[in-house]
């Protein structure tokens, strides 16, 4: 069924949710099994937002593709002599077609669900009219007013540019590159986060020549500093040419390239893509937000209590907008658990999401996982003398058939424990393998395991996750 574009009645809501993406559609389901009445507003038309469209799907489809290429080119060590050839003729055109075609029936089976479960999708932009009211503005520019008792905001985000930089906007961001016909053959990636490390891995994977700009000496600088470490310097062993210290003054060509990036060291460099990856804002500032007394801070994130409920009774806010932990699945639970409180019944008056021990991927070559403390975080809350860290190295054996050795990527293991327990507080890890690991680790400390309690589980031999067991 396709959404809403006229509203059909004019009864009240139960629930009104401000944006089809993670947590709308999480939250959305949630309240609508138990019998409530919600709509969900969303402004592209289509659901599933950040993660279906322009974030996780298709950038894990295009790791994988990276992925795909990496394994060609290993293959001669393993028998293979041809394939190697192959990881050359990535036919970017083509994969687009197929990416694009998975994200319209993921969008589609959003769609679905929310017939299923009884969810009204309307199709239009939302803003606050009053506390009780949202304008919808539809596509044909007529206005509707919706009630409701109860709203959630979840309208996420957007990638931001700098405001600062001359000829900045002749950049894409993350959603331009998601549009990209063509593999670019240089690209000029500027940032140090989650979205710089993975986009610029996937063009220098796939064959393109990648700068990457970076304000300071090191990528991923809010991980613990061992995943900083490797990270950084495989990057560069690869052939990643990175710019450390590094700041844009200046941007001129011509929007689709070839385009000359400035940089304070007074030097350029000359690219067919220049791609910002510097964070991301808060899509609040046309909401009417400060008219109905929702707060916002200095970035624009809606702030919420531990319920994530706002300055006002009625009004709970959550997924990136919120500001914590910009993660689909942190989205998708803060919605579910919210709706699990308000509507669920009494076995879940207490119900919501602890932002501790929130594990997390970031999709590099090779990937990284990460759950609970850094080891700078952890000897700050609990001091140096009752810290323990233990860490590994090694390359995997996947790696043992390769011909040459400067192939064979890093991998390195760290566990934090704290007090005479050892307590196990945070694991980071970097390597093969990494990022499909990393769940079942995080269950093991979300469960507050000791080292003792992995030091008792048998490894499973060979694999590279044995090594999280047997560290001493
Ligand atoms: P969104 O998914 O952004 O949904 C908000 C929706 O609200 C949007 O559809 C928007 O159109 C709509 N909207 C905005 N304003 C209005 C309005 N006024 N009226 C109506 N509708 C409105 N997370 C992971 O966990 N793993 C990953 O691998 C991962 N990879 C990522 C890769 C990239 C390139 C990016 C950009 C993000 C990635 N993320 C990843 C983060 C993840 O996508 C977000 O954390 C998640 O989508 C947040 O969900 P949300 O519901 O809060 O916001
Ligand atoms: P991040 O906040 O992760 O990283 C942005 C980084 O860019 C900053 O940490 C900063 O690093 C650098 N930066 C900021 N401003 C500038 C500037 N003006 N010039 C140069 N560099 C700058 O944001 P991203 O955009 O990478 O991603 C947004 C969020 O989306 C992530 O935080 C994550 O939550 C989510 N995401 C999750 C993924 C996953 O789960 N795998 C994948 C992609 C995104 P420094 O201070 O070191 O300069």
């Amino acid at each position: 069924m396709a959404p809403i574009e006229k509203s059909t009645s004019n009864e009240k809501y139960d629930l009104i949710i401000l944006g089809g993406g993670s947590a709308g559609s999480g939250a959305s389901r949630r309240a609508a099994m138990y019998g409530k009445k919600v709509a969900v507003i969303e402004k592209d038309g289509k659901l599933g937002g950040t993660c279906v469209n322009v974030g996780c799907v298709p950038k894990k489809l295009m790791w994988h593709a990276a992925d795909m290429a990496e394994r060609l080119r290993a293959a001669a060590s393993y028998g293979y002599p041809d394939a190697g050839a192959l990881s050359q003729e990535f036919n970017w055109e083509y994969f687009k077609k197929k990416r694009d075609a998975y994200v319209h029936m993921l969008n589609g089976v959003y769609e679905r669900n929310f017939n299923k479960e009884g969810v009204e999708f309307h199709d239009g932009f939302a803003s606050f009219v009053d506390q009780h009211t949202v304008a919808v503005k539809r596509r044909d520019g007529t206005v509707d007013h919706m009630t409701a008792d109860t709203f959630y905001i979840a309208v996420g985000g957007r990638p931001g540019i700098p405001k600062d930089v001359p000829g900045a906007e002749l950049g894409i961001t993350s959603d331009g590159f998601f549009e990209l016909e063509h593999r670019p053959k240089r690209v000029c990636v500027v940032g140090a986060g989650y979205i710089a490390v993975e986009l610029a891995g996937i063009f220098h994977t796939l064959g393109s020549d990648v700068h990457l700009m970076i304000r300071h000496e090191k990528v991923l600088r809010t991980f613990d500093p061992m995943l900083q470490d490797v990270l950084t310097d495989w990057l560069v062993h690869t052939g990643v040419d990175l710019h450390k210290n590094t700041l844009v003054t200046k941007v001129e060509g011509q929007k689709g390239g070839p385009l000359t990036v400035f940089t304070n060291d007074g030097k350029s460099v000359e690219v067919d893509c220049l791609l910002w990856a510097i964070g991301r804002h808060p899509s609040t500032e046309s909401l009417n937000l400060d008219k109905i007394g929702v707060k916002v801070d200095e970035k624009g994130d809606v702030i919420v209590d531990e319920f994530q409920k706002t300055s006002v009774d009625h009004i709970y806010s959550m997924g990136d907008c919120a500001g914590k932990y910009l993660l689909t699945p942190v989205a998708i639970a803060a919605g579910r658990r919210t709706s699990n409180r308000l509507y669920g019944g009494p076995q879940f008056k207490d119900d919501k999401l602890s932002y501790e021990n929130i594990p997390t991927v970031v999709f590099s070559h090779p990937p990284c996982g990460t759950v609970g403390l850094t080891e700078p975080e952890a000897r700050k809350k609990y001091g140096d003398a009752n810290i323990k860290i233990y860490k590994t190295s090694f390359k995997a054996m996947y790696f043992g058939m390769f011909n040459d050795d400067s192939h064979k990527e890093p991998t390195s293991y760290k566990v934090i424990c704290v007090g005479p327990e050892e307590k196990v507080v945070g694991i980071h890890i970097i390597g093969m393998g990494s990022d499909e690991m990393m769940q079942g680790f995080g269950v093991a400390v979300r469960m507050g395991c000791t080292k003792e309690d992995l030091d008792r589980t048998v490894a499973i031999h060979p694999t590279s996750s044995e090594e999280l067991v047997t560290l001493r």
